[in-house]
């Protein structure tokens, strides 16, 4: 054990470790880079958080930096969960359900808590958290938080930005801040602080102040759009009011650990009218898309005929696909779900689905008690078979997951995939939540070749014009991490990249946390990252029924 792993190990509560095995199993998250740590802490309480951070500020004031990057679960599919430094794993111990006030529907919990776990618990008192991820089952609330993750229902119930109502966070310095709307007169209170807090408040204000005309034309957007720190257009209202919050909602580690957080909640609803439809092209798919939206689902996910061929070819089968397929080819399948209380309005709005497209469908299941509901609701996980590799070690890595493209330029969008894939010899199959417009390819690649190594970059580089050419965000979902940022970027101008440069710096003047991830990163470096294979069965739990 080194001084350094040695040093923390005596000072804190939680475990240090340098074992070349578990440096190992930490060394990739679900993305394609792998970088090994120095050591792997886990930390039992927001002081073990402190102490880690407060050591690795003093130690990059004498010069030498030990980076520090926060991990839930490791399910980041960008490279944001893994890190040179002290990896920080709050799945071990910071892992409590504390408190549920159901009267105001919230709930006070620690990071390292799994999603699903959660939502179970919430579920006895008829409640959830409407964005979790499809990965909740085997990833955590931090996690979820640090990415802004969203899921099935995020098109009507928007992502886990939204139900954050307040955190707790260890800053560079090993403070501790408590994030919450502050008035201007206590912000006044605060700038006077001679604390790094008050410093932080002080930059920030400022900061703001002087780019007010930036943030409000270039950054301020309903359009989905998670790239860098985006959530200053909500820090400070028009009535001086400050909330540091949704600078850390999305921020990836790289402005603090959160240590502790409160939830927001809504009623849960587990009588979903769930239906699937099946279309022989992804044209009529879509355009039932805009006939279903009308209808406002809580769920809407399409998914590319091809994925589930190639599920077939792994062996998992659908009834629902085989039966559509019985009667033509299958270019693509909608899944929806209406999830209002009242039984009248979806039983209502159910018939409309059938007025409106059992013509248009080559095959149309409306469930009729849960267990058909979860049958079909199964379809949407079809992408998940893919991910694991094949017995010939071909694997589809999420590289371009999450992209946002408006619905008016879908169909030029999925036209020009389907070009890029053949002029690359892969295929990418689209799948995504349709309602909110956000899309997924998986390109099937032998990671061990190194001509597909090389695709990656490329078809990386490629995808991301073809979404900006369609008026869309590279990062529509989750953030950019590491593999991801040098390309969502360039979407970017370098007034707003050095806004974002300088936010990082007011909270990380040192570069401790997360250093790499949300920042301009050489193709070289990444190149030298890449895993020579990419299997998720390490990560916990990892199963795509999940
Ligand atoms: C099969 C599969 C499906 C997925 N589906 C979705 C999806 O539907 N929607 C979606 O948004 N994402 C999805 N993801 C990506 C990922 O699972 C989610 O973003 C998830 O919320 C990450 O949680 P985690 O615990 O695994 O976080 P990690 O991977 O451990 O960390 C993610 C990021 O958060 C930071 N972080 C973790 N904990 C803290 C903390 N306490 N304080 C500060 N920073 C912290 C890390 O440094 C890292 O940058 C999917 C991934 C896989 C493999």
């Amino acid at each position: 054990m080194s001084k350094v792993a040695e040093y923390l190990s005596e000072h804190i509560l939680g475990e240090v470790t340098t074992n070349k095995n578990t440096l190992s199993a930490f060394s990739t998250d679900a993305s394609v880079l792998s970088i090994t740590p120095e050591m792997v802490v886990y930390p039992r309480t927001t002081n073990d958080i402190r102490k880690i951070a407060r050591f690795s500020w003093q130690l990059a004031e004498k010069g030498h930096i030990l980076p520090i990057t926060a991990r839930g679960a490791g399910s980041d599919q960008t490279g944001a969960a893994i890190g040179r430094g002290v990896i920080v794993n709050t799945t071990a111990h910071m892992n409590s359900l504390f408190e549920l006030d159901s009267k105001q529907k919230l709930v006070r919990l620690q990071p390292g808590v799994l999603f699903k776990t959660l939502n179970d618990s919430l579920a006895l008192q008829g409640l959830h958290i409407p964005s979790a991820p499809s990965s909740a089952a085997y990833s955590t609330v931090g996690g979820a938080i640090a990415n802004n993750a969203s899921g099935i229902l995020s098109g009507k119930y928007g992502s886990t930005k939204n139900w954050v109502h307040q955190l707790e966070v260890v800053l560079a310095s090993g403070d501790v801040l408590q994030t919450g709307r502050i008035s201007k007169r206590e912000l006044n209170r605060k700038k006077g602080m001679q604390t790094f807090e008050g410093e932080i408040y002080r930059q920030i204000d400022n900061l703001i102040n002087d780019n007010q005309e930036l943030i409000d034309s270039e950054i301020s957007s309903d359009i989905r759009d998670n790239v860098g720190y985006s959530g200053i257009e909500d820090v400070k209202r028009s009535d001086g009011s400050i909330d540091l919050m949704p600078l850390f909602l999305g921020s990836q580690g790289t402005l603090g650990i959160v240590s502790e957080i409160i939830m927001r909640t809504e009623f849960l609803n587990t009588q979903v009218g769930i239906g699937a439809l099946a279309f022989d092209s992804y044209d009529a798919a879509r355009d039932a898309i805009d006939d279903m939206k009308q209808l406002e689902p809580s769920i809407l996910e399409v998914i590319d005929g091809q994925q589930f061929e190639a599920a077939q070819k792994r062996g998992k089968k659908y009834a629902f696909y085989n039966e559509a397929r019985q009667q033509s080819e299958i270019g693509a399948v909608l899944v929806f779900g209406f999830d209002e209380f009242s039984e009248r309005v979806r039983r209502k709005k159910e018939k409309k689905v059938v007025k409106l497209l059992a013509d248009k469908a080559v095959y149309l299941v409306i469930a009729r008690d849960t267990s058909e509901a979860n049958e079909l609701l199964l379809l949407r996980d079809v992408s998940s078979y893919l991910l694991d590799p094949t017995d010939d070690e071909q694997s589809a890595p999420p590289l371009v997951d999450g992209a946002y493209v408006p619905s008016e330029r879908f169909e030029d969008f999925a036209a020009a995939v389907a070009l890029l894939a053949k002029k690359h010899h892969v295929s990418m199959p689209l799948y995504g939540h349709a309602r909110e417009g956000v899309f997924y390819a998986r390109p099937q690649l032998h990671l061990k070749k190194v001509s597909d190594k090389q695709k990656i970059f490329k078809l990386l580089g490629e995808y991301s014009e073809l979404v900006t050419a369609h008026h869309g965000h590279l990062i529509g979902e989750s953030a950019e991490g590491r593999l991801k940022a040098p390309f969502a970027r360039k979407q970017l101008s370098d007034e707003v990249i050095d806004l974002f440069a300088a936010i990082k710096s007011i909270f990380d003047p040192q570069g401790i946390l997360n250093p790499g991830v949300k920042q301009d990163v050489e193709l070289k470096a990444l190149v030298a990252m890449l895993r020579p294979d990419y299997d998720l069965r390490s990560l916990a739990n990892h199963s795509p029924s999940n």
